[in-house]
């Protein structure tokens, strides 16, 4: 069975692999909190409590990570989370493997995708104050008021534009024919060539011009 991830970055109990990145072998200890069922969810009090530009670094390694209809293999990168006016600038780069059907023959491949992905999260609540932080930008990322910060929904749609538009099993991949649908990698099919009537009308027309 595959070693999902169970959803929570939580730092004391290191459940998704994460150790101390760049801190200088410092850990940070978040308080332990019933273990909630969406992914990618990291409890960032602390990280609101520094001072402005205070960062925290993390290495990142999943074997197995769902965001909702988003499935990543082997996501491996480092996590930076800065502390900024509004809230936390969190970046993730590092990569991961996607399952794709290739654009042409529809085997599974899988494709490496490449994460550079940045997002500020801002917290609904004020750390400090308790007070409601109020923001005019609606597209904004919110830490809700408990303070766990989900990154899946913003890392999904970040994966989505990331992942590749054509994926192909082989750039060479001769794809399925179109009358029986047999793979052509495995060799003819035995269909007669198509004679599509625009392909000809194309023809006529280079012709024509060629020859004027
Ligand atoms: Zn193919
Ligand atoms: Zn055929």
């Amino acid at each position: 069975m595959d070693n999902i991830c169970c959803g929570i970055i939580d730092l004391a109990s290191k459940v998704c692999n994460i150790t101390s990145g760049l801190l200088g072998g410092k850990r940070l200890k978040f308080p332990r909190e019933p273990r909630p069922r969406t992914l990618m969810r990291l409890n960032v009090l602390r990280e609101l409590q520094q001072p402005l530009g205070a960062t925290s670094t993390y290495d990142v390694a999943e074997s197995v990570l769902r965001l909702a209809d988003v499935r990543l293999e082997g996501l491996s990168g480092l996590l930076r989370l800065l502390r900024t006016d509004r809230g936390l600038l969190i970046s993730l780069a590092g990569s991961a493997l996607m399952r794709e059907e290739c654009a042409r023959c529809l085997k599974e491949v899988k494709c490496e995708v490449r994460i550079d992905f940045e997002e500020e999260y801002i917290p609904i609540i004020d750390p400090r104050t308790g007070a409601r932080v109020r923001v005019s930008d609606l597209d904004v990322f919110r830490i809700g008021p408990d303070f766990v910060m989900d990154l899946a929904e913003g890392l999904r749609q970040y994966v989505l534009m990331a992942e590749p538009a054509k994926p192909l099993c082989d750039s060479a991949c001769a794809g399925l024919c179109p009358t029986c649908g047999a793979d052509l990698n495995a060799g003819p099919c035995g269909c007669p060539p198509l004679n599509d009537e625009r392909w000809r009308t194309l023809a006529g027309l280079k012709n024509d011009r060629e020859g004027s």
